[in-house]
């Protein structure tokens, strides 16, 4: 199960811009051939997110046709691995590990630091 989730707060733990905190926008999920069993198979290790406002990257966008509307110096954020970031706790606010627990047959992410249980129990 996916540790950081679209929607989550996450905190930048190394690089330049340590400290950063931004919402995830997006999970470039990494596939990799398992070979072996002929299938591919997801690895969630290798997850890279893109988070509003962190690691933004200026592309200088030539205008080639009618069709691109978005020309000049554009900014996008360009994703950023998982192990680079941590999940920020909606309840003691600090980036902490997240831990699991089965609560009846769910799944339930929780915050590591002060316990509390970090997707709503519905
Ligand atoms: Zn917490």
């Amino acid at each position: 199960m996916q540790r950081i989730k679209k929607g989550d707060t996450v905190q930048v733990i190394t690089g330049n811009e340590i400290g950063a905190r931004g919402e995830v926008e997006k999970i470039l999920v990494d596939w990799y051939v398992d070979r072996d069993n002929r299938r591919v198979r997801r690895n969630p290790d290798g997850d890279k997110l893109v988070v509003r406002g962190v690691n933004i990257r200026k592309k200088h966008q030539r205008p080639i046709s009618q069709t691109r509307t978005q020309t000049g110096i554009i900014e996008r954020e360009a994703p950023v691995h998982i192990s680079n970031v941590m999940l920020v706790c909606p309840n003691c606010d600090e980036a902490s590990r997240v831990g699991f627990r089965i609560e009846g047959d769910k799944k339930l992410r929780f915050c590591k630091r002060c316990g509390t249980p970090i997707d709503k129990v519905s």
